[in-house]
């Protein structure tokens, strides 16, 4: 009576959001690419609000970028 539990885990946590939500116009439409030369550009594909870093770290990721990206816009604003 060994009954096993066939579980399919299926590892999908590599695969990150790629679109962010804009802190302008509140769309799902920014993009964020780093570019070979560790420049990155962060860009809403919606309203056009964009940022750019250069020399970004060798373990920044685009969620760190976002995050920094929304820093900027939500204090400067208002
Ligand atoms: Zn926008």
């Amino acid at each position: 009576m060994g009954r096993k539990r066939k579980s399919i885990i299926r590892v999908t946590r590599r695969k990150l959001p790629k679109v962010f939500n804009c802190p302008r116009c509140g769309m799902v439409a920014v993009r964020v690419t780093i570019s070979p030369e560790k420049n990155a550009k962060v860009i809403c594909g919606d309203c056009g609000l964009n940022w750019e870093k250069i020399e970004v770290g060798k373990r920044t990721e685009a969620i760190d970028l976002y995050n920094e990206f929304i820093d900027k816009f939500t204090s400067e604003g208002e």
